[in-house]
This record gives structure tokens, C-alpha cells and sequence, in this order.
């Protein structure tokens, strides 16, 4: 080996050594940590709630709106322009009717679920390409991401694959979610702020997202339907978060 290229090889060695360093550095830093604040099942009593401190925040959110809810809930057209009318919020599509509740006899006619999610951009007033949840599964159906929904079991799946590859064919964008705040029955929040706080920082340590270094957060309108304790929540979980250097994303750049 003539000298110049021993250098040259000790030279590469150095610049990958480098590089693992930078980027070993680089992947534990809080900056690549991001956030995705998604809200489902609005418009409803909790909706007011979340905007007013989306808006105060001055933070990205993706509000996945069910069409029925906003025909029927008093205010519903008003709560959706009001969510339109925010920069950082994009409003998206969770079906016409939240197949009432009903996700087996929902998913088992495929073209009726195309259209309940083509009769819900009607509603909510949004055009192709379209962001959107589908209700009751964790699926998603991205350019450059696919995911099933892991609880249900494969005969299931079977049944419903084809809904999910025609409603993407439809003109949607697919999200599911990587975590989710809990609710009981009567809407108040499982997880305390601290105790949530605690489990995201533990899920970034352990790393298991459906991006690297970035959590979808689900989170439901009826959490947030009492003024104060619901505005308070969402508040100190945003400063929270902002304070142990979590970034917010906004959901129309997840997947490039
Ligand atoms: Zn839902």
C-alpha cells in the first residue's frame, strides 16, 4: 500500500467516524423529536376548547372532522370554518357518518365506505388530495408509508384491505396514529398531563414509530369539552411538551 492511499483510507475512516458521530448526536437531540397533535371525531363541545388554545399556542394540529357531526351539532358549520380559518389547522376527513359506531358491518361494503368518505369532503367542504383518518382503524395509506392496523386479526384484515387501498385510490392521504391519550366513557382523560408526559418521553427512548423520531398523537374532541379543566389539559401538555424541547408538526409535511 503506497502511503497516499493509507492516508486516503485513514482519511475516509476518519470522515465516517465523523459522520456516526454527527449523526449519533444529531438523532438524540430533542429538535428531532416532533409531535403531531391530531384531534378526532369534531365538531363537537370540545372543539371551541381546542382551537381557542391552538390558537394561543400558536402550534400545528390536524382536526379529523366527522360530516354528520357537523350538520348536527349546534354551531357545527361555524366550528369548522372557524377550524378552516386557522393556518396551523388543517381540518381533516373521518368519514360522514363514523360508520355509527358499527366498524365490522361498516368495513364489509366496500363502495358504501368509499362514498361515506366522499359524502364527508361534500360536507367539510375539502378537495382531493385529502387528509384523512379512517374511523376506528389505525391504518395508514401514504405515497411513502403503509400501515395496518395491528389490532385487528387477519381475518379482518382480509375482509378489509380493499377498503383501505380504494379509499387512498379515492384521493385521500391515510393516518393512523403512533400514541394515543385515553379517555373513559364520560370523556375525562385516563392518563394524567404528567403521567402522559412521562410515556412520550419513554416511547422516544425506545424509539418505535411508524417514522422515525416522529408521534402521532390521537387525541378525541370530547376530552376537551369542559372550558376549563379541557383547556387546561391541552395548554400544559403544548408548554409541556415545548419546554422538554419537543417540536409540533404540522401533519401535511409527515410524509414528503
Ligand atoms: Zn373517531
Amino acid at each position: 500500500m503506497r502511503w497516499f492511499d493509507f492516508v486516503r483510507k485513514g482519511f475516509c475512516r476518519a470522515l465516517l467516524f465523523g459522520l456516526f458521530l454527527v449523526t449519533g448526536v444529531s438523532s438524540s437531540d430533542a429538535a428531532d423529536r416532533t409531535i403531531y397533535l391530531t384531534f378526532d371525531d369534531g365538531p363537537l363541545p370540545g372543539t371551541e376548547n381546542i382551537l381557542s388554545v391552538l390558537r394561543q399556542e400558536n402550534v400545528p394540529a390536524a382536526l379529523f372532522m366527522v360530516g354528520l357531526h357537523v350538520e348536527t351539532i349546534p354551531g357545527g358549520r361555524d366550528l369548522l370554518a372557524e377550524a378552516k380559518a386557522i393556518p396551523l389547522v388543517t381540518v381533516g376527513n373521518h368519514s360522514y357518518s363514523h360508520a355509527n359506531n358499527r366498524y365490522r358491518n361498516y368495513y364489509s361494503n366496500t363502495d358504501a365506505v368509499v362514498a361515506d368518505m366522499l359524502h364527508a369532503n361534500q360536507v367539510l367542504g375539502l378537495v382531493p388530495k385529502v387528509h384523512a383518518r379512517l374511523p376506528g382503524r389505525d391504518v395508514f395509506r401514504l405515497p411513502t408509508v403503509s400501515k395496518e392496523d395491528l389490532s385487528i386479526n387477519v381475518a379482518q384484515w382480509e375482509r378489509e384491505w380493499l377498503d383501505y387501498e380504494l379509499v387512498a385510490e379515492a384521493g385521500f392521504y391515510l393516518y393512523g396514529w403512533d400514541f394515543e391519550w385515553v379517555h373513559s366513557d364520560d370523556g375525562k382523560p385516563v392518563q394524567s398531563v404528567d403521567r402522559l408526559l412521562s410515556e412520550i418521553d419513554h416511547l422516544f427512548g425506545y424509539g418505535r414509530f411508524v417514522q422515525p423520531g416522529k408521534m402521532i398523537l390521537l387525541m378525541h374532541d370530547e376530552m376537551f369539552q369542559d372550558k376549563f379543566d379541557g383547556q387546561e389539559n391541552l395548554r400544559t401538555l403544548i408548554r409541556q411538551l415545548r419546554q422538554r424541547g419537543y417540536r409540533f408538526g404540522d401533519i401535511r409535511t409527515y410524509a414528503p
